[in-house]
């Protein structure tokens, strides 16, 4: 009996690279995942990943043969023509031949994309079934990624980097981005920007409901925390996350009236990692938006957590 074609979905992250034999269906039948070598440059990364496609096949039992395609999903801007990684900031690599060289290490059609665009696609077709066919990804961890469908394709502007939703301006005269600009959203409602505000605070003497939230763990500190000790009542965190608050709504806002989405789909470390911020958020979009941008849209958590960026790496190539 001939086997079921697999692919295989590889998500390349700053701290850890995840692997995934993946059938036709999209079910990850195998995981792997190693500590990314980033120490070491790009021929390191690229070696632990030809191991990983060889482990993942070898160890299933299966022929390299009955692997169709090859997904990477990496961060960074990648040129679509040439599937050239350009640069990748959280590898420090810049005109990497991924593509090429994974092609050649192990003869299996290859393809590359961003990592939030990979996420969004992966998101859309797998975990909502490709329902709704303008739908926007946004992924905040400690910063903004964003990610664009538009009549059922990934959108990727003229140059392939379009979609950075994490970098649009809600205040010309806000707090710096690191991007260069100020007051992006990504400045406002990332990860590690919120963190900042209430360590500095912490530095300067303040200790609040927020300090046993933490347990005196200043280095551990992230955006749940804040959430955590605004929910119950502390004075700096009431203010931090209040604007949080507000700014995802004014974001979220611009992009309904921008686009006129279906679907947003909300994903990343802070939205698994908070209660109430999406549904917070939602109301001050509304009460901003022009009332048909936002007649029906659905704003829904994430569902396939690690798994979306890989698996939709490893099908992104049909479209
Ligand atoms: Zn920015």
């Amino acid at each position: 009996m001939k086997e079921e074609p697999m692919r295989i979905g590889i998500d390349i992250g700053g701290t850890k690279i995840a692997a995934g034999l993946v059938n036709q269906s999209g079910q990850v039948i195998r995981h792997k995942k190693v500590k990314t070598d980033a120490r070491n440059g790009y021929p390191s990364v690229r070696d632990q990943i030809h191991r990983l496609v060889r482990d993942l096949f070898s160890e299933a039992g299966i022929k390299a043969d009955s692997i169709e395609r090859i997904g990477i999903a990496c961060a960074g801007q990648i040129d679509q023509r040439t599937e050239t990684i350009l640069f990748s900031p959280n590898l420090n690599w810049s005109n990497v031949p991924l593509k090429h060289d994974i092609e050649g290490a192990t003869g299996i059609e290859t393809f590359i994309e961003n990592d939030v665009n990979a996420g969004t696609y992966g998101e859309w077709k797998f975990g909502f079934h490709g329902e709704s066919s303008n739908v926007v990804g946004i992924f905040i961890g400690t910063g903004i990624g964003g990610g664009l469908i538009l009549n059922r394709r990934l959108f990727r502007g003229s140059h392939g980097v379009g979609g950075e939703l994490g970098h649009i301006t809600l205040n010309p005269h806000g707090y710096p981005c690191k991007c260069g600009n100020r007051g992006c959203f990504e400045a406002y409602c990332g990860g590690s920007y919120i963190a900042n505000r209430a360590r500095e605070q912490l530095a300067q003497g303040y200790r609040g409901k927020l300090w046993d939230v933490i347990e005196g763990r200043v280095d551990e500190l992230h955006a749940g925390h804040v959430e955590q000790a605004y929910l119950s009542g502390d004075d700096l965190c009431t203010e931090i996350w209040q604007e949080v608050i507000e700014y995802l709504g004014v974001a979220l806002q611009s992009i309904a009236n921008l686009l006129n989405p279906e679907l947003i789909i909300f994903g990343g470390g802070v939205v698994a990692g908070t209660k109430r911020l999406i549904d917070e958020a939602r109301p001050v979009m509304e009460r901003r938006a022009m009332q048909a941008s936002v007649a029906g849209l659905k704003i829904e958590r994430a569902r396939l957590g690690n798994d979306a960026a890989l698996l939709g790496a490893a099908f992104m190539m049909d479209e």
